[in-house]
């Protein structure tokens, strides 16, 4: 008895004077790159580097310089039974620890109701939120606020989310609380205490209290459209908010932000929107990282759930008649006529002011005599950024096909426009970034956060 008495004033002694604040995590911003596979991750620090990409004066992006002074690791993202994943499988592995499949949010692969990351933080009297820029009940944040059987039933996600509490839900999803079954699910919201934030002007008056964001509809717009809604608060301006009300509490926070869109992108094909989807992201780490250097108790962890589109620039041999127009325009080429790509290609990624993804959506929707080739020309070109000549293009009545062309001529490739199993890369920052290297399995992610946490004994 007086043995174990001395022992544990001796560590009693050894938390007072500090020795052991390194064990003590207090507050975790978990970031996911949706789709952000590690050809995305080099696509874009690549661009930063060596293509001057606009806002990155001293050549580096913020997250090379969080990988440098950060520690890494690889691991693999399969589902229980599946090679590959989706974005509900992936989030509930990474917020419970447990094996699950594809389209389930927060049971495991038996079925079962599994607690996830947020919940035993709450337990824990944390503060806890997620925020997004697709929409808070989209499978990233619903594997970290629900249980649901598939990852569709998204008015049971959003009533799930408002009785589970979590301190700020932010992103878009209006529709899914303020229409049918849960028409009366705001009113329910601002009884147990939530501030509901439509825009910008009204996120910036919730000064206290529990925060429900809800900015669009249905999904945020794309970063590269972002300029045509002004009063759409942005990633960054979503997690300053949430931390600045989570914060308050003593016992610490943990906040999972999402950037949504780079899955979007990614899924569309679309290089330039990808680059500027990593942009915001780019921004969100800068914030995070400030955090954490004025606030050394907390950890980053960024990780992705899955890669879309296996994107690269890659070499392809030209025609005779493309290469004398090449070369007239000054552009390199080896060889055989070889193209190995220019890094004039990011300059062009980064005029774009709309996306491919809303293109092909309009595209798709429109009667086909309405889309000619010098409509798509047209709408093309706006979107771009630049002037194309769509006679270069070949078969106008596959849409994809010609993102496809877009594609090549900037010299990029993608093999496939779906999710692949890419292994991926995960980044910690901050307090016990330490036991985030080597190679694992995103279901082994929770374990290491909880021993960062401290939460052992259980
Ligand atoms: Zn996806």
């Amino acid at each position: 008895m007086r043995k174990i008495g001395s022992v544990l004033l001796a560590v009693v002694c050894l938390f007072a004077t500090g020795i052991l604040s390194a064990a003590e995590v207090k507050n975790v911003i978990w970031i996911i790159g949706d789709g952000m596979g590690p050809e995305i991750m080099g696509f874009f620090m690549q661009g930063a580097r060596y293509a001057g990409l606009d806002g990155y004066p001293d050549n580096v992006s913020h997250l090379e310089k969080m990988m440098a002074s950060g520690t890494w690791g690889l691991y693999f993202n399969n589902t229980y039974d599946t090679v590959v994943t989706d974005s509900a499988a992936s989030a509930t592995q990474m917020a419970t620890g447990e094996l699950s499949r594809p389209e389930i949010i927060g049971l495991n692969f038996k079925g079962k109701t599994v607690k996830n990351l947020l919940e035993m933080a709450k337990e824990k009297g944390k503060s806890v939120g997620v925020i997004s820029d697709t929409y808070v009940t989209d499978a990233t944040p619903a594997g970290f606020t629900a249980h649901a059987p598939g990852r569709g039933w998204k008015m049971d996600i959003a009533r799930q989310q408002i009785d589970f509490g979590a301190d700020v839900i932010s992103g878009g999803g209006l529709q899914y609380f303020s229409t049918d079954e849960n028409e009366d699910l705001l009113k329910i919201a601002k009884k147990r205490g939530y501030r509901i934030a439509r825009n910008k002007t009204e996120l910036a008056k919730v000064k206290s209290g529990k925060l429900l964001g809800l900015f669009a509809d249905k999904a945020m717009p794309m970063s590269v459209e972002l300029y045509k809604h002004p009063q759409v608060p942005t990633l960054v301006e979503q997690a300053q908010k949430a931390v600045e009300l989570m914060e308050k509490n003593k016992n610490g926070f943990i906040l999972m932000a999402e950037a949504g869109k780079i899955d979007w992108a990614a899924h569309a094909n679309d290089a330039g929107a990808v680059l500027a989807e990593m942009k915001t992201l780019d921004a969100l780490i800068a914030f995070a990282v400030k955090y954490a250097d004025e606030h050394p108790d907390t950890l980053i962890y960024l990780n992705a759930d899955h890669d879309t589109g296996l994107g690269s620039f890659v070499y392809r041999y030209v025609g005779k008649e493309e290469a004398a127009r090449k070369t007239a325009q000054g552009e390199a080429l080896y060889g055989h006529n070889t193209d190995y790509a220019s890094f004039g290609a990011f300059k062009l990624f980064e005029k774009q002011t709309g996306s491919l993804y809303y293109l092909e959506e309009e595209l798709k929707k429109m009667p086909a005599e309405k889309r000619t080739p010098e409509y798509i020309e047209e709408r093309l070109s706006q979107t771009l950024g630049y002037p194309v000549n769509i006679a270069e293009f070949k078969n106008l009545n596959d849409i994809p096909g010609i993102f496809r062309q877009v594609n090549e001529k900037r010299g990029m490739a993608w093999a496939t426009q779906n999710h692949s199993a890419s292994p991926l890369i995960g980044v910690a920052y901050g307090a016990e970034a330490g036991r985030f290297a080597g190679i694992y399995h995103n279901t082994e992610i929770l374990p290491r956060l909880k021993s960062a946490l401290g939460w052992n004994e259980d």
